[in-house]
């Protein structure tokens, strides 16, 4: 698939998510910053997205900041997550992932400010809570929209399955080399050489019978992208 088909369908899939998290009743708002840790994870194709937007606008320094960090605990995971689904789905041996614990803020906040906030991935878009989780310690969130999120996550790296996934403090670093953007968009980026993990090709979606009826209207709308 073309690089610009795979940025226009990321567009509009950003754009689903927005329509439906604008009728969420949630507490987040731009300053609250309590859930940007070091655990983001994203795609190579949202990374190129936030590579390109940051240098069109002449702050592609930004990134700097997450070089020489190979010492800050973060998660990495071990399979992407329609890998995840296959795998559950077949009722086979899942790696066990590390844990996913609150290491520390994401090196990208300055001044409790997210300083890509426009460009950020879909992992950050989709954290959202119903209470402020600076007052009850962890994220509020009901299960349809996890089931939401979990759909939307499988459906971009489906969109990517020729690229790789990885925490943003890896991945951010391997996407703003001018090589890397020459390899992936050939999808000839070697995701093991980088420090990532490959994408998957969707084959199940993670969707619990009791939302199927629900969400079917936004899968609708997904399925219109040309994808
Ligand atoms: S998920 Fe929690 S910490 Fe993050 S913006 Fe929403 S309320 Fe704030
Ligand atoms: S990229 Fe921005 S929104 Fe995402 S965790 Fe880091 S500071 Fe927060």
């Amino acid at each position: 698939m073309e690089l610009e088909k795979k940025l226009t369908a990321l567009d509009r899939i950003y754009k689903i998510y927005d329509e439906f998290s604008a009728g969420l009743d949630v507490a987040c708002e731009k300053t609250c910053t309590h859930c940007c840790t070091t655990n983001v994870t994203l795609t190579t194709l949202e990374g190129y997205k936030i590579v390109d937007q940051l240098t069109a606008v002449g702050k592609l320094g930004i990134i700097d900041r997450l070089t020489d960090l190979p010492h800050l605990k973060r998660y990495q995971p071990r399979v992407s997550i329609n890998r995840l689904a296959e795998l559950v789905a077949a009722d086979a041996k899942v790696p066990p992932e590390n844990p996913a614990e609150t290491w520390g803020p994401c090196p990208l906040l300055k001044d409790e400010l997210c300083a890509i906030y426009d460009q950020r991935p879909f992992g950050c878009r989709c954290f959202v809570s119903r209470q402020n989780c600076a007052a009850t310690g962890f994220a509020d969130i009901d299960d349809f929209t996890a089931s939401v999120n979990t759909v939307f996550l499988q459906i971009i790296e489906h969109v990517d399955r020729e690229g790789c996934s990885g925490n943003l403090i890896d991945l951010l670093p391997v996407m703003s080399s001018d090589n890397s953007q020459r390899a992936y968009a050939k999808d000839e980026l070697k995701c093991e050489d980088s420090g990532l993990i490959v994408n998957w090709q969707l084959k199940v979606l993670m969707i619990p019978p009791e939302h199927r009826t629900q969400i079917e209207p936004i899968l609708e709308q997904l399925r219109q992208i040309k994808i």
